[in-house]
């Protein structure tokens, strides 16, 4: 039996990566997903791939009349909305001492505001429709703690776990549940990135990082995009409808190690 048969969902960077191997899985349980990102070209070829179970939509975070047009295009694409993965965000790393306003506040942006009013534009819908839904922010292990060199990434995914818990509480009462997932290390191009900056800021050879990081997970490896998917599934389904508010740690042990 497929869980998610006849279901919809606007994925928010699903281009590639987690995103993506979240519209795949969600693809494979019987749901029709928007591939909603801001690199257009790489959604379309993202939704090709699924054929009539995918829809590639533009859509950057940080505008709202960009977000009104994706939710709007879902909509016409899809029939409505019943299910939102809040995933699209950016990695930002530095020292304290070299933290700029230009990268606190896009991170900002993208992360939080971006999240914040994309779930509020779907709610909208949500409430509209009268049939609840349900809506998953991606947080991460960098939101339960500091770490020294990650600070504006942490602080954004920290608001991503707080407004889980506003909007969560705020919003069941329309039958919409909010709530989060946070992975710990998860392999693909996004840590292609993060490993490229350690290796600046620690002096290691490209590799490394992601290897030492890897072997530091009590699990025994970096976590795989397809790692989420379970909790991605079960959250978006009738059996979570009492879950209100929560943000899981799916991170092979990670985050407590
Ligand atoms: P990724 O960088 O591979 O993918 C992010 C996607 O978001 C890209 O396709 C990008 O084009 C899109 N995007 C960026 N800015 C956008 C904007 N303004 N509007 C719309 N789309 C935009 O990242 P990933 O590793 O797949 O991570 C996905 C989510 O999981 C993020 O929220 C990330 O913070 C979170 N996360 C990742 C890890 C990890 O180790 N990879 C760990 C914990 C949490």
């Amino acid at each position: 039996m497929m869980r998610l048969e006849g279901k919809t969902a606007l994925i928010t960077g699903a281009a590639r990566g987690i995103g993506l191997a979240l519209a795949e899985a969600y693809a494979r349980e019987g749901a029709r997903v928007a591939i909603a990102d801001i690199d257009i070209g790489r959604a379309r070829s993202s939704a090709q791939a699924l054929g009539d179970a995918a829809v590639a939509i533009e859509m950057d975070v940080t505008r709202q009349d960009s977000i009104d047009t994706a939710v709007a295009e879902t909509v016409a694409a899809l029939g409505r909305i019943d299910i939102l993965i809040n995933n699209a965000a950016i990695f930002t790393a530095a020292p304290i001492v070299e933290i700029t306003r230009e990268d606190y506040a896009r991170a900002f942006d993208i992360n939080v505001a971006g999240t914040l009013f994309t779930l509020q534009a779907v709610a909208r819908h949500m409430i509209e429709g009268g049939a609840g839904g349900k809506i998953i922010n991606m947080a991460s292990q960098a939101g339960r703690r500091g770490e020294p060199l990650v600070a504006v990434y942490c602080a954004t995914k920290a608001a991503v776990i707080s407004l889980t818990q506003s909007a969560g509480l705020n919003l069941i009462r329309h039958g919409i549940n909010v709530n989060a997932i946070a992975p710990g290390v998860v392999d693909g191009e996004h840590w292609d990135g993060v490993d490229a900056f350690f290796s600046r800021y620690e002096n290691k050879p490209l590799g490394q990082k992601k290897k030492e990081v890897g072997e530091a997970v009590p699990f025994g490896r970096m976590g795989r995009a397809d790692d989420l998917t379970g909790m991605a599934i079960f959250l978006a389904t009738d059996e979570a409808d009492y879950i209100v508010a929560q943000t899981y740690n799916v991170d092979g042990g990670n985050w407590m190690n």
